[in-house]
């Protein structure tokens, strides 16, 4: 995958992408990351990126035309086939009033071959951008940051992750929080991951990890994961993250993939 970052503050991604499993994914080859500097797409000695909004208000917008410029060059296909499914590209603006990105989201981005980044600052981009010229508009959650730079890197690092190849044991990334059903895949000893009736996620928050030692100030690792009954194991840790979900997260019950055994779970914490 190729993935652009267009933004007034390049070194900012000196650092952020430049480790663990981003950074093996780029050694590796399984993605290009490109951080194209926006004032170099300016035809005025100050090199200016933003002006003061039509209409009066707070603060600068971001001009359309660096942000158009920079674009051209990079040979996308046109829009339209974008936006009807024909070329696996994405032009995406960072947005506080965006579609919240999710673990779903990035999992379809993890299909394309190509995603373009555009970062906002100040007050935001000057609205022509979203209309024409990126495909959709993604927000990292519900509060205001001061740019789109710290999204993008979000976005590129939960997106890498999902390649296939990036990490090690690719059946961890299908059990993880937040992610969906996955159907009849068989796991190791023919035990199903992507059932409701397992410890996959399937929706739910992850159950809880622990590993050595055992016995840490006087805190104990729960006797279950350490008698080494899978059955149970399995059964425990589902619990687990029925339990997790109904504490920290309940609205994910709704879309979860609940078993008849979960639901008997879930009336018994409640
Ligand atoms: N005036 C905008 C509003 O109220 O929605 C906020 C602009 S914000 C200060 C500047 C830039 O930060 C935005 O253009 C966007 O690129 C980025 N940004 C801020 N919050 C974000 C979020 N939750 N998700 C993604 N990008 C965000």
């Amino acid at each position: 995958m190729k993935a652009d970052i267009v933004t007034i503050f390049p070194d900012f991604f000196r650092g952020p992408l430049d480790y663990g499993i981003t950074r093996r994914a780029q050694e590796m080859g399984l993605v290009k990351i490109e951080v194209h500097d926006l004032r170099q797409f300016t035809h005025d000695r100050h090199r200016t990126v933003d002006d003061r909004p039509f209409g009066g208000g707070e603060g600068m917008v971001l001009k359309p035309e660096p942000i158009f410029d920079c674009l051209e060059p990079l040979g996308l296909s046109a829009r339209d086939e974008r936006l009807k499914g024909l070329a696996k590209e994405s032009v995406i603006l960072l947005s506080a009033q965006g579609e919240r990105f999710t673990q779903e989201v990035a999992s379809d981005l993890a299909k394309l071959d190509r995603m373009v980044l555009i970062c906002g600052r100040y007050e935001g981009v000057d609205e022509r951008v979203a209309d024409f010229l990126a495909d959709r508009e993604l927000s990292i959650g519900d509060y205001v940051l001061s740019g789109g730079e710290l999204g993008a890197a979000v976005i590129i690092e939960s997106v890498t992750r999902l390649l296939p190849g990036a990490v090690g044991n690719e059946a961890s990334t299908r059990q993880e929080s937040f992610t969906a059903h996955v159907a009849g895949e068989a796991a190791e000893g023919g035990e199903f991951v992507g059932n409701a009736s397992t410890c996959g996620s399937n929706g739910l928050l992850d159950y809880p990890h622990y590993t050595r030692p055992a016995e840490f100030r006087g805190m104990n690792v729960p006797e279950v994961l350490i008698e080494g009954n899978h059955q149970q194991i399995r059964r425990w840790r589902r619990e687990q993250a029925l339990k997790k979900t109904l504490r920290n997260r309940p609205d994910l019950l709704q879309a979860a993939d609940l078993a008849a055994e979960d639901r008997e779970v879930l009336e018994r914490l409640k």
